[in-house]
């Protein structure tokens, strides 16, 4: 039998996808002399950005403050707000356009590259890879990371490598969480973070496809979040939903049933609304009332909440009564629903959880449980909501860890 060297290098980086790819660019850019390598365990890389933004790639947001954009991390908040001051969406911008590779701001805010495909992103990081003579590994899944005499050894289902410097962007993947913890580090376990709500409820049944805006509560909690809710054939969907759905991932890791409250008219104050009503009892008393829906909420869901409240399809308004107004406005503005299981959103599917984040320092990704390990994306316990923030959480984790790795006389 006959043992083979191991291979040697001064960044290894473990994990073909988004924070590995920009992590190795930037590090070869900045360190053009140092030996790189990506080791990814499948046959292809960048998987995640090719289905990313249903095909689209929604790279990053157009929110400019530091601050603004930390507000839509449930997990990495506070921790990102330095990292943002150095590098965040405007530098996204410029580094993709400055390769040739312009981006988009769509009406919400999203930003996809212009070319409306992921394969655009994709071809780039192939291609600066090529150019900046990163060595590229597939078929290597990292069983095994050690260090010792200060340098890391990383053995693969193949061949075995040395590092002076590594870094670890492997997103949520439970086998390399346990590697991690076995070099010390904490692991917060990792439980779905966008999800839609199934609900089985009479109200909005035969209403899919009608969005509007609304406020939802999680009563429990006392969490609400606001937004475009959509109606779906299995429940609720849209981003309203899916901001709960990440803000109280883990308080809903384990139920499978809970309640929420939601206010369909989040723009008018519940006295407002009673206000109103009562104005249309004293004016509009000979109209139906379910001919002309009010405070411009999409007919079918109006006519929905009018049927829940008691009022047929033939009265008027003048025919209402105190109690049918009082239950009218309770479900236009705090109707409950019962939530009875979740859905994976597949559009963009995160995971909450990962490395302990106290454990890290956030000038330059490098862990502080094990010197010269650092650690970038998903692995980390920092997921967000929809719209562009989990991949600029990959993007700015990778440039700091870059600068980190490339500094000094080390590589
Ligand atoms: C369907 C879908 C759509 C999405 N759309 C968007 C979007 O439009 N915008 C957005 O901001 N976010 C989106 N996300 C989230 C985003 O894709 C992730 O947050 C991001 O990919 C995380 O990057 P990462 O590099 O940390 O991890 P990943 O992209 O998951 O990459 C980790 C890589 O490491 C490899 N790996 C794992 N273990 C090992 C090992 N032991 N050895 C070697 N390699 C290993 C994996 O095979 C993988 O290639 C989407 C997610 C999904 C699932």
């Amino acid at each position: 039998m006959t043992f083979l060297e191991p291979l040697s290098f001064d960044m290894v980086i473990i994990g073909g996808g988004a924070a590995g790819f920009f992590t190795a660019i930037n590090a070869a850019e900045m360190a053009p002399k140092a030996r790189i390598c990506i080791l990814e365990r499948g046959k292809d890389v960048l998987n995640k950005v090719r289905i990313s933004g249903g095909g689209r790639c929604n790279v990053t947001h157009a929110e400019f403050l530091p601050k603004e954009l930390t507000r839509n991390y449930p997990r990495g908040e506070k921790e990102l707000r330095g990292p943002f001051h150095s590098f965040m969406t405007g530098d996204t911008i410029e580094w993709f356009e400055k390769r040739g590779v312009p981006l988009k701001i769509e009406e919400d805010g999203r930003m996809f590259p212009e070319s409306n495909s992921s394969e655009t992103i994709i071809d780039l990081f192939l291609e600066e890879s090529k150019r900046l003579k990163i060595e590229l590994f597939t078929k290597r899944a990292v069983q095994g990371l050690q260090q010792k005499n200060e340098l890391w050894e990383i053995s693969t289902s193949r061949e075995n490598f040395t590092a002076k410097k590594v870094l670890v962007a492997t997103g949520s993947n439970p086998k390399m969480w346990n590697l991690l913890q076995d070099l010390g580090h904490s692991i917060v376990p990792g439980v779905p973070s966008l999800f839609t709500f199934n609900i089985t409820d009479k109200r909005i049944k035969d209403l899919p496809g009608v969005a509007t805006n609304a406020v939802v509560r999680l009563k429990k909690v006392k969490l609400e979040t606001s937004g475009p809710l959509l109606i779906t054939h299995w429940g609720m969907s849209g981003p309203a939903i899916l901001k709960l759905s990440a803000w109280s991932a883990r308080e809903l890791s384990d139920k499978k049933n809970f309640e929420i409250e939601v206010n369909w008219l989040p723009e008018y104050s519940p006295e407002d609304v009673e206000e109103e009503l009562r104005l249309q009892k004293g004016e509009k008393a000979k109209q139906f009332v379910h001919k002309r829906s009010l405070f411009e909420l999409p007919k079918r869901l109006w006519q929905s909440l009018l049927q829940a409240s008691g009022i047929d399809a033939g009265a008027r308004w003048a025919d209402l009564n105190r109690q049918q107004l009082e239950s009218l406005k309770k479900e236009l503005t705090c109707g409950t629903f019962q939530v009875h299981g979740k859905s994976t959103f597949k559009e963009e599917f995160v995971t909450a959880g990962g490395v302990e984040l106290k454990e890290v320092n956030f000038k330059t990704f490098e862990s502080k449980v094990c010197k010269n390990l650092f650690l970038a994306g998903e692995v980390l316990n920092i997921d967000a909501i929809t719209g562009g923030f989990n991949f600029q959480n990959a993007w700015t984790g990778g440039f700091l860890a870059a600068q980190a790795m490339t500094s000094g006389s080390a590589v």
